[in-house]
């Protein structure tokens, strides 16, 4: 290879923004509604969205009330040949069509229920494809399940990190030595063992991990989300994700009116635990009807946010950010190509590293100084944490708004205009290579998962006669 190509390929590898990012982040700019154009939209500036995997292992061996899977989603088999297959089509169909770097879910059903192999095989074929995946957990598995995705036949760490967003909640039946819990307090120690799972296998291997923890809220356990994320806190999660029921898959388990849970009741319940505001307002992923999302870092069991939304120097930090660091690939990247691509930002906007560190020595501050920080980082209890509120939406106003989106037509009903309006601004995309759509998951599991399952019904039923 010549000096010049060399040259050309090291611009290329260090360049912060892939060009296919920065074009599909002006085409979801392009696309979003007016309202949510907001200063602090990450879609379409930093990030295109998260993606979800869809009809590769729908089964799940636990029975929630309520459940987001249709009727026959228990009567697929899990067929590990179909789920990688499946996995690196979709995965290559958002690749091409999202760009080079997303997160994705690995979400069926329940991934545990997929062999180790075929596991680990479904998250090398994301990675193939640029995408950091998580998968999507009840979290009723033994550590010897971990330990077989996570090494080679030979006890060699195959995948060298991994994330797991793991579902505990009351509503849930069928957990081994938890079968029908009455109350959120029961399932805190599995909660708990989840996380020793990963600590332990950590220590013998070198595994690195993510974890997230996720819950269901629906009038029967929201008086218990606060006691919970108090609980929750110190067990060791990076992320506490809260999901308000829809009426969405199988009616049949629909237990409540889910209508009276909304997302700002759950964030209230989150705030009532941290103890003080825990402000969301500065980043906005899609229509805030949709999400709501805060990040920050434990200190000492205390959160503090990083980024103080009432605060406009905070504020000028984030649009600098956005302006110039948007969609550049912080996950995934190694550390030195990383660190690369950033001093290539900078050496064009070098104003930013004052701005940078101005924000650092504000939100060290609101920790309580380095000297904490130092201390809780000795004493361990110093850890990133991220809250998120993600509220669906009921079936019955997904179908008939995405039927008329299907044909150009915007809703004349305002329910309906106003549920076009939050698919329009999805963060969380499903892929259909086979009819060249991305859909938002709402609509996949609202209106295509019924068909879907029942066709997989038939190509993997339970029982194969020979
Ligand atoms: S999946 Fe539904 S609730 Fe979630 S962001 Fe998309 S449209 Fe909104």
């Amino acid at each position: 290879m010549g000096l010049r190509a060399r040259l050309r390929g090291w611009e290329e590898l260090t360049r912060p923004v892939h060009p296919d990012t920065a074009r599909v982040l002006r085409e979801r700019w392009a696309a979003l509604p007016l309202a949510v154009r907001t200063p602090a939209q990450t879609l379409g500036r930093h990030a295109v969205g998260c993606e979800g995997t869809h009809g590769v292992f729908p089964k799940c061996n636990l029975t929630c009330t309520p459940c987001y899977h249709s009727a026959d989603a228990n009567k697929v088999r899990v067929d590990g040949e179909h789920t990688v297959a499946e996995v690196d089509a979709q995965m290559a169909y958002l690749r091409q069509r999202r760009g080079p770097y997303a997160h994705a879910q690995l979400i069926g059903g329940e991934v545990s229920l997929l062999a180790p192999d075929d596991h680990a095989a479904a998250l090398l074929r994301m990675r193939a494809h640029g995408r950091e995946p998580m998968s999507m957990t009840h979290g009723d598995f033994d550590a010897d399940h971990l330990r077989a995705l996570v090494q080679d036949e030979r006890g060699r760490l195959r995948l060298r990190r991994v994330s797991f967003a793991a579902h505990f909640d009351m509503l849930m039946r069928g957990r081994r030595g938890a079968v029908r819990p009455r109350t959120e307090a029961e399932l805190h120690p599995f909660r708990q063992r989840f996380v020793q799972m990963f600590r332990d296998v950590r220590a013998e291997t070198g595994l690195r991990y993510y974890l997230a923890h996720n819950m269901t809220v629906t009038p029967a356990n929201l008086g218990e989300v606060a006691e919970t994320v108090r609980a929750v806190l110190p067990m060791g999660y990076s992320m506490m994700s809260f999901q308000p029921a829809a009426h969405v898959g199988d009616a049949r388990r629909w237990r409540e009116d889910y209508r009276q849970v909304s997302i700002g009741a759950v964030w209230d319940a989150l705030e009532e635990a941290v103890g003080h505001r825990v402000p969301w307002e500065g980043v906005q992923f899609g229509d805030p009807r949709c999400n709501r999302t805060a990040f920050g870092f434990l200190v000492d069991g205390s959160w503090v946010s990083f980024l103080q939304p009432t605060d406009d120097r905070d504020l000028h930090a984030r649009d600098r950010f956005y302006d110039h660091f948007g969609g550049v690939a912080f996950t995934g990247t190694p550390p030195a190509l990383l660190a690369l691509k950033l001093l290539r930002v900078l050496r064009r906007h070098p104003g930013d590293v004052g701005v940078a560190l101005r924000w650092a020595a504000r939100t060290v501050g609101r920790a309580g100084g380095l000297r904490r920080l130092v201390g809780a980082a000795r004493r361990r209890t110093l850890r990133p944490m991220t809250f998120e509120v993600h509220s669906f939406m009921d079936a019955a106003q997904v179908a008939p708004a995405w039927d008329l989106m299907q044909r150009g037509v915007a809703a004349e009903d305002p329910e309906l205009l106003a549920t076009q309006e939050r698919l329009a601004a999805c963060t969380y995309t499903m892929a259909h290579p086979e009819t060249g759509q991305l859909v938002p998951a709402c609509a996949q599991h609202s209106v295509l998962d019924v068909e879907e399952n029942a066709r997989l019904r038939r190509l993997l039923p339970l029982t194969v006669i020979d």
